[in-house]
């Protein structure tokens, strides 16, 4: 199972605190995500492969990934409450997962679920 993580600034902490209150379920997983989120991770002891930071095309690679079925489940903390100069980057990345089915959860709720869904497989 690979997984993508990505948080908006806003959001970078709730990703750590999601991803250890989870490591029962990603704990087998090989995790993708953005650089300054990845940061993040390898800061908590996490560890994770890192693409470019998000505003430098960080999504767009996770995107790309996506795409050539390299990534099973995206998971991104989107700050629904700030600008951020690579929105069609974001937009771009949320597309690719529709026309791929690949899920995606833009927020913490949606992410406990299809965690939970993964258990029961
Ligand atoms: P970052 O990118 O993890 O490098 O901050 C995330 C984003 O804003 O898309």
């Amino acid at each position: 199972m690979h997984i993508a993580l990505i948080a908006h600034d806003g959001k970078k902490a709730d990703m750590v605190s999601f991803v250890l209150q989870n490591m029962k379920w990603i704990d087998a997983a090989e995790l993708y995500t953005t650089s300054t989120t990845g940061k993040h991770m390898t800061d908590a002891g996490l560890t994770v492969n890192r693409v470019l930071s998000g505003p430098q095309g960080g999504d767009a690679q996770i995107a790309a990934m996506v795409a050539t079925g390299k990534i099973d489940i995206v998971i991104f903390f989107r700050d629904p409450l700030d600008k951020h100069p690579h929105e069609p980057d974001v937009q771009m990345l949320m597309r690719i997962c529709d026309v791929h089915n690949v899920p995606l959860a833009t927020n913490r709720a949606a992410a406990e679920l299809i965690l939970k869904g993964l258990a029961k497989q």
